[in-house]
């Protein structure tokens, strides 16, 4: 079933704005109607489609709550591509600024992998298995009795998160860029452990990377031996 927040849901005064960023840019004639909707788009994109006397907006749902300087830009990028204006680059900067913001990133990356499908790969990477690891770390921290979603590695790299539970498709999925023998084995065992916490707790689990994680999940990731080691390895990462 999907959450009430993944529907598409009109943005409130998105017509005013993109009707003033059209006006901004010189585009010519009467303007569209324009109708302006958050759509929960599994990555980071925007649409627009010119039907009749309408112009149909889809927004990324990751800019829900994003300041209105942004949707402006996006509104920019959307209608300078349709009417082959050049947007000014004030314009643009807010949404540049806005993208790059870690906690956007994070976000994306969460939506990326909940809204993803199922995992194809298995466990087993071209340097590390998950399946031995999994069984290890179930042994030594949850006395064997945690339940084994289904593991796998994702196809691309992911950069701005390195692991995902989705506990709708229960499965974990791990960042392909860990799978590599410059990463060593406590670190990916880290996120691993991250994950399998997620898999304790699901309540917390579907928001990963949305929302900070709970005192007590912190805590008790701390309970991980490499802790230490493994986060001053991920964070010293570019
Ligand atoms: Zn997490």
């Amino acid at each position: 079933m999907r959450r009430a927040s993944e529907r598409p849901s009109p943005v409130s005064g998105g017509a005013a704005i993109f009707q003033r960023v059209y006006t901004r840019l010189g585009c010519r004639g009467r303007p569209p109607r324009f109708e302006v909707e958050f759509y929960p788009y599994a990555n980071l994109m925007h649409t627009i489609r010119l039907r009749e006397e309408a112009a149909h907006v889809r927004l990324s749902d990751a800019l829900r709550g994003a300041p209105s300087a942004v949707l402006e830009s996006a509104a920019a990028i959307l209608l300078s591509r349709i009417y082959r204006r050049r947007a000014p680059s004030e314009i643009l900067g807010a949404y540049r600024q806005f993208v790059l913001l870690p906690r956007t990133r994070r976000r994306v990356a969460a939506l990326r992998c909940a809204r993803g499908r199922r995992v194809q790969t298995g466990p087993r990477g071209h340097i590390y298995d998950l399946a031995p690891m999994f069984t290890g770390l179930n042994r030594r921290y949850f006395g064997g009795r945690l339940h084994r979603p289904r593991l796998g590695w994702s196809n691309r790299t992911w950069r701005a998160q390195f692991g995902c539970f989705d506990p709708a498709l229960d499965q974990i999925v791990m960042s392909r860029w860990l799978d590599r023998s410059s990463v060593p084995r406590y670190a990916v065992e880290y996120v691993l452990f991250h994950e399998m916490l997620h898999v304790k707790h699901p309540l917390r689990a579907a928001r990963c990377g949305i929302e900070a994680h709970s005192l007590r999940f912190r805590l008790e990731e701390k309970r991980y031996a490499n802790y230490d080691r493994a986060r001053k390895f991920l964070d010293r990462l570019p």
